[in-house]
């Protein structure tokens, strides 16, 4: 534990405006915990509205320099805070375990896949393209250009509280855009890290920002009823970015939103039943199930339903639970005692309304907000569960019997982010991936995202696309030039 809090003491926890770690104008602090135990692992600065103002001061002021710097130096930077964080990746790995939970080497992955979005964007950077063209009728030329759509807010939660950061800072940055990101006020440490990172590769003061906050909605307020703001980026509930879409709409700033999901995730009678519980195991489990693209509802043929289930069932109780930094953890804790009575109550309501617990099904006793790794079977349609995300380790099994039912099930809901299905029959795999209501699809596959890829949902699920060479686009305003010759 010495380790950690040496550690711990080299973390910046004051506010990041104008490439300065600062104090909040009015004072004050709030704390960060370790969701392991329940401890206090770091006070941070807490910023008021007015420090909102003076990061935007900074990134306005910041901002002509910023998109008129060469996109190759732009791509550069990127490319070095990259090299950081691969070079860093034990310190970001240690503090997103401390301050989020996920298991160390959830961490790590998570690294990874943060991290690539500073390489993938600085690639990107030095490719941004517009078109000339003739008037067909004869009468001129088109010219469209792509411009940076000015300063940006980027709102992230806690449950990837790196990968949430770079997927909107890498594409704002590469595109010319200046940021102030906001956090979440469970996972700020991780953010404030990658600032300084940022820094240290070169990217000149002013055009990121970090506001820890635990005032979200005012200090967001603040921001987007100002006009020089030009965009909101939110990756959270669909009941806050649907308050957000509203906000946006005064000053008709750009909003990109990743909200929430409900994924299905299919097993077809012709289904390779190994593979289906290892991508199961995966769509549910990563990240202790706290991924917005985690399956919330497995829906398995009726006639491999009972193997299906022994199986999972068998690997989920298996599964280790204890601290994230302890290395035989395979699952950590949920990220505060909210979220943990939530999912505490979706399980007793499925329970109520007849649902059977194949194993787990309750909160751990002790310090830190734990829950039993859990599978559901024979759910009611009038449970909770059925409904809603779950944001926790609980698998609730529904059976089906023809692929018409099973693509019914999945896209009856409100979202339409993931889904996964297993099948091995091609002319079924490409049926279904048309049927299905999401952004994105899994086949055969319970891990989807990639950097290279655009992310993102349709319904209540989101607006645009995070990552892939979409991602760019969408911190890009389109300029027409009409010339006669
Ligand atoms: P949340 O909406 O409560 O919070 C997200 C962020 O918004 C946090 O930074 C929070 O401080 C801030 N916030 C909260 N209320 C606000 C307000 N009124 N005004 C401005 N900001 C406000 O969500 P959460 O609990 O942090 O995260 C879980 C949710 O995020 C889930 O619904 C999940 O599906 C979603 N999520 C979506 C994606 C995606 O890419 N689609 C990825 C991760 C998480």
């Amino acid at each position: 534990m010495s380790d950690i809090n040496n550690f711990l003491a080299t973390v910046p926890t004051g506010l990041w405006i104008d490439g300065t770690s600062t104090t909040a104008l009015e004072g004050g602090s709030f704390p960060v915990y370790n969701p392991a135990t329940g401890a206090v692992l770091a006070e941070v600065a807490d910023a008021a509205p007015k420090d909102a103002l003076r990061a935007l001061d900074s990134a306005h002021a910041a901002q002509a320099e910023w998109a008129a710097t060469p996109p190759r130096a732009r791509s550069e930077i990127l490319h070095r805070a990259w090299e950081i964080l691969i070079e860093r990746t034990e310190d970001f790995a240690l503090l997103m375990t401390l301050e989020m939970g996920k298991a160390l080497g959830e961490s790590r992955g998570e690294l990874n896949y943060g991290a690539e979005f500073l390489r993938w964007f600085s690639e990107e950077a030095v490719r941004i393209q517009g078109r000339y063209t003739d008037a067909p009728n004869g009468t001129g030329r088109i010219l469209v250009t792509k411009e940076p759509v000015g300063p940006c807010l980027a709102i992230t939660p806690w449950n990837f509280p790196l990968a949430m950061g770079t997927r909107k800072i890498g594409p704002a940055l590469a595109a010319g855009c200046t940021m102030i990101v906001k956090p979440s006020e469970d996972t700020p440490l991780t953010m404030l890290l990658l600032a300084q990172v940022l820094a240290d590769a070169g990217l000149p003061a002013g055009v990121l920002s970090v506001l820890p906050t635990s005032r979200s909605a005012a200090l967001s307020g603040e921001l987007i009823s100002d006009q020089r703001l030009r965009k909101v980026t939110f990756t959270g509930s669909t009941r806050v970015g649907s308050v957000l879409i509203g906000q946006s709409a005064a000053h008709v700033q750009r909003t990109s939103m990743e909200l929430g999901g409900n994924a299905p995730f299919i097993v077809f009678d012709d289904a390779d039943l190994d593979a289906a519980v290892d991508g199961a195991m995966a769509a549910k489990m990563r990240n202790g199930g706290e991924a917005c693209t985690a399956a919330n509802r497995l829906f398995v043929h009726n006639s491999v339903r009972a193997e299906f289930t022994a199986r999972l069932t068998a690997r989920i109780a298996a599964m280790k639970v204890g601290p994230g930094y302890e290395t035989s953890t395979d699952i950590g804790p949920l990220i505060n005692a909210k979220q943990r009575d939530a999912v505490a109550d979706l399980v007793a309501d499925a329970v109520a309304a007849g649902a059977r617990v194949e194993t787990g099904g309750a909160p751990i006793d002790g310090p830190g907000f734990f829950f039993a790794p859990t599978v559901l079977t024979d759910v009611p349609d009038s449970a909770r569960i059925t409904r809603e995300e779950i944001f926790g380790p609980v698998a609730p099994i529904y059976g089906f019997d023809t692929e018409e039912e099973a693509i019914a099930l999945a896209n009856n809901t409100e979202y339409g982010l993931a889904s996964y299905f297993y099948t091995q029959n091609l002319d079924r795999a490409f049926r279904v991936a048309r049927a299905l209501q999401a952004g994105m699809v899994g086949v055969n596959r319970g891990v989807i995202s990639d950097p290279a890829a655009p992310f993102g949902g349709v319904k209540a699920s989101g607006l645009g696309s995070e990552g892939g060479t979409e991602g760019v686009e969408e911190y890009l305003s389109t300029k027409y030039v009409a010339f006669t010759q």
